[in-house]
């Protein structure tokens, strides 16, 4: 139901962001996936992708840590019928120690990089007069964690840029929404396993049971094909008055 659609997934060459657009195309719609790299690899992601699903798939790079970059990506696109703001990085220390640098790059990639991408999104959106805006937040968006601040922050944050975007837009054709993911095994979960285990002490087990999946009540990890068929969801007619708010999928976490 979303052939002729465009959809821009940020940060989609592993993960969330390639679950969803997996998803996306296969409901219809034609892809730009993004990542900050230009390897060989990234090209070969979006041509097996196109090849899948009889869709037209570009891979533009474009640094989600930078202002103009993210503005760029959308012109670069041309069409921009869906949104996903979904590229995101992580690091987990004690505030006293948490690097500066890190900080800001996270929030730069996590949360001002929506603001970026969606005020160059909206104008293309309004003209097309239809539109979905997903935020990829995350169940640190609604509670916190400790040796996260950036992280929290930057979620938080992309929470409540998704209730003004979900006002602003609240007359047209147009939603904006978060969806809030409890923990996905991907790449972005498997890095935080060797710090977590020196936090905490523990073992890769002891780590992945008492520590991630702990605030998990499900005690099963997300699957990205679930996060991807809930940004369709939330693409569809049926959640035409969904906007301005968030779409928990982490296995009862927030429900603690
Ligand atoms: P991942 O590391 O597999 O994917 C992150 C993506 O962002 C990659 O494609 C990476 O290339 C891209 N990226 C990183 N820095 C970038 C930059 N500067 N410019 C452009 N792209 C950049 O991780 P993931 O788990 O798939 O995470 C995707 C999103 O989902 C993130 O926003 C993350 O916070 C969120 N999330 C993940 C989980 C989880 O458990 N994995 C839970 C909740 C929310």
């Amino acid at each position: 139901f979303l052939t002729g659609k465009t959809a821009v997934v940020t940060g989609s060459n592993s993960g969330i962001g390639l679950g969803v657009a997996h998803q996306l195309a296969a409901a219809g719609a034609d892809i730009v996936l993004n990542s900050f790299t230009d390897n060989k690899e990234d090209h070969a992601l979006a041509d097996e992708l196109a090849k899948q699903h009889g869709v037209t798939v570009r891979y533009i790079k474009a640094d989600m840590s930078k202002g103009d970059e993210c503005r760029a990506l959308i012109e670069k696109a041309g069409k921009c019928d869906i949104l996903v703001n979904n590229a995101g990085i992580q690091h987990v220390a004690p505030i006293q120690d948490f690097p500066s640098d890190k900080w800001d790059a996270i929030i730069a990639i996590n949360l001002s990089s929506a603001f970026h991408t969606t005020a160059a999104a909206l104008p293309k959106m309004r003209e097309a007069g239809w539109g979905r805006i997903v935020n990829i937040a995350s169940a640190h968006g609604l509670t916190a964690s400790p040796y996260k601040s950036a992280y929290v922050s930057a979620k938080h944050g992309v929470v409540g840029l998704t209730k003004v975007t979900g006002l602003e837009t609240a007359r047209e054709a147009i939603t904006c929404n978060a969806v809030c993911p409890g923990y996905v095994l991907t790449p972005l979960v498997e890095a935080q396993i060797p710090d977590t285990m020196k936090e905490y002490k523990m073992g890769r087990d002891e780590v992945i049971e008492k520590v991630m999946l702990e605030r998990q009540p499900s005690k099963e990890f997300v699957t990205v094909e679930q996060l991807g068929d809930t940004v369709v969801f939330l693409c569809s007619d049926a959640a035409a008055q969904i906007t301005g708010t968030t779409i928990s999928v982490d296995g009862g976490w927030t429900a603690l």
